[in-house]
């Protein structure tokens, strides 16, 4: 292995492991594992799992959200004293949506050496095979668990023209659905990657009541970890409303709530309520 270690100082690794197919992980992310002082892990009997996989033997310490503040001022110092540690999270790349922002700033700010060992990630490993533009693409991690605060989160985005990435739970993914199909027009794109990697690894596309509904169809379908892709609504598909629809539109904004404004304006001209919605949202408070 390259020696990263500098002349009296450790090294941190952060290393990407598995989300799923256990032969996921590089030959040097073993290497690496098996060679230094210390593993980071969220979970140590999640990671000991894997780690017996590729004898690895290194010892395990535990560092998750609700300690990482506490203990990365003193890992550091054991780092900047010679030892070398790796970072994992319990699966994927380690800080996307998963913990270690504390210890990675702290790592830089004392100029710690940090050594990125890549390797999977849901929202990468999706957008790999999606089928929607990738440049540009904004990831969101998780988002709001809430219908009202999801809601507006989705109307956030009707105004951008890129894709969306985000996690969702099993729990939440077909409520998660039915509100992207409330908000987003029939032209929308969704892909959604169910358990990647693994055994009962499925991809639904579509447009969002398609999607929506090959999910809700079978409660199988909505087993399993989920990662969500969703294009960003193109020019075209928001400039489909005529001008008088829009002004009236414009004229009821601030007097009525979105939905109610956009319900009126399709009866009154005879035009698709989703678009007027649309267009409402896109035009700001
Ligand atoms: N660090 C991980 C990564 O790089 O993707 C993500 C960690 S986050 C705590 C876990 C979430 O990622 C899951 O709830 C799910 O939304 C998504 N995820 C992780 N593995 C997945 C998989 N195999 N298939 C689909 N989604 C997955």
């Amino acid at each position: 292995m390259e020696d990263t270690k500098t002349k009296d100082n450790g090294c941190l690794y952060v290393v990407a492991t598995p989300i799923g197919h256990l032969d996921d992980i590089t030959y040097r992310a073993v290497e690496v594992l098996k060679s230094c002082d210390l593993i980071l892990c969220e979970d140590t009997r999640h990671s000991k799992r894997l780690f017996q996989n590729y004898s690895i033997e290194t010892p395990l310490r535990s560092l998750h959200a609700h300690n990482e503040h506490q203990i990365s001022k003193g890992l550091i110092e054991r780092i900047k004293a010679g030892e070398n540690m790796a970072l994992v999270s319990d699966a994927g790349t380690p800080l996307i949506s998963d913990p270690g922002f504390t210890l990675i700033e702290l790592a830089h700010r004392q100029a710690v050496k940090i050594v990125p060992i890549p390797g999977p990630s849901a929202v990468i490993t999706l957008l790999s095979v999606a089928g929607l533009p990738v440049q540009p693409f904004t990831f969101h991690g998780f988002i709001p668990p809430k219908q009202k605060q999801r809601v507006a989160f989705y109307e956030g985005l009707l105004p951008l023209d890129q894709t969306h990435v985000f996690y969702e739970s099993s729990h939440r993914i077909v409520k998660s659905l039915i509100d992207l199909e409330a908000v987003f027009n029939d032209d929308t794109r969704v892909c959604v990657g169910r358990e990647l990697t693994k055994r009962f690894e499925h991809i639904y596309s579509g447009n969002p009541a398609q999607v929506k509904t090959q999910i809700e169809s079978d409660a199988q379908h909505q087993k399993g970890e989920f990662v969500v892709a969703v294009s960003g609504q193109t020019i075209a598909q928001k400039n489909v409303l005529d001008k008088s629809s829009q002004q009236l539109a414009l004229s009821l904004k601030p007097l009525l709530p979105p939905k109610q404004a956009a319900a009126v304006v399709a009866e009154h001209c005879q035009v698709n309520k989703k678009q007027v919605y649309e267009f409402i949202i896109s035009q700001g408070d």
